[in-house]
């Protein structure tokens, strides 16, 4: 049995905001079940209906279909990223508890939280940087199957209201990013045609774990 996805047409109304009441709550239901076709025609589709948007009011050139572009990737970045990521909960922070035996720690000064969502882990290292800075270096790993691990994705870092960093991780999902010390940030992995994945970050404006001095 083949699973019913959409019509364009059905998209081109519901990007709009011109489908029926019954048919866009069908879709957004469907979408929110995480349907990586559909996530990928939503996108898709949004980008559309902005660059028939623009070329409605003028003739459209390549520096508004770039602009739309941005627009709608700030859109998708400030509003729908938060609210359709998948968020991952916390399994281990190195702060809270002593790292397990046989899990290799990078110096005593280093922070490592590990993560999971479904079939995602993340594993972040925080080491500390001059200044009010911290240092990342994280891995963002997804299932065997995920196209990800092909092409790369966007790893980014947000507060509540803005975006504070922001880099690709590699085919492997690692990814290093240098960011300040701060309360309330999360970090996305928006991997392509996939609902993306999220994590809240830990308190990171406590000082890391003190260097261990040698007892004499
Ligand atoms: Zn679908």
């Amino acid at each position: 049995m083949t699973q019913k996805h959409f019509t364009d047409e059905r998209w081109s109304d519901y990007v709009r905001g011109l489908s029926p009441a019954p048919d866009a709550a069908a879709i957004h239901q469907h979408l929110e079940a995480g349907c990586e076709p559909c996530e990928r025609s939503f996108r898709f589709w949004t980008i559309v209906a902005e660059v028939a948007n623009s070329e409605a009011q003028n003739e459209v050139s390549e520096g508004q279909v770039r602009i739309s572009r941005s627009a709608y990737l700030s859109w998708w970045r400030g509003r729908m990223l938060p609210q359709r990521a998948t968020m991952a909960r916390l399994l281990f922070d190195s702060m809270l508890a002593p790292l397990p035996a046989g899990v290799r720690g990078h110096g005593p000064s280093s922070r490592r939280i590990l993560g999971r969502a479904g079939q995602w882990s993340l594993d972040l290292r925080f080491e500390p940087s001059p200044g009010k800075h911290l240092f990342l270096v994280g891995q963002i790993l997804g299932p065997e199957s995920a196209q990800s691990h092909k092409t790369g994705f966007p790893v980014l870092l947000m507060s509540p209201d803005a975006l504070v960093a922001e880099t690709t991780a590699n085919q492997f999902g690692e990814f290093q990013l240098q960011l300040q010390r701060a309360n309330g940030l999360r970090i996305y992995a928006d991997v392509p045609g996939r609902r993306p994945i999220g994590m809240s970050l830990p308190d990171l404006q406590s000082p890391l774990p003190p260097e261990d001095t040698p007892v004499p």
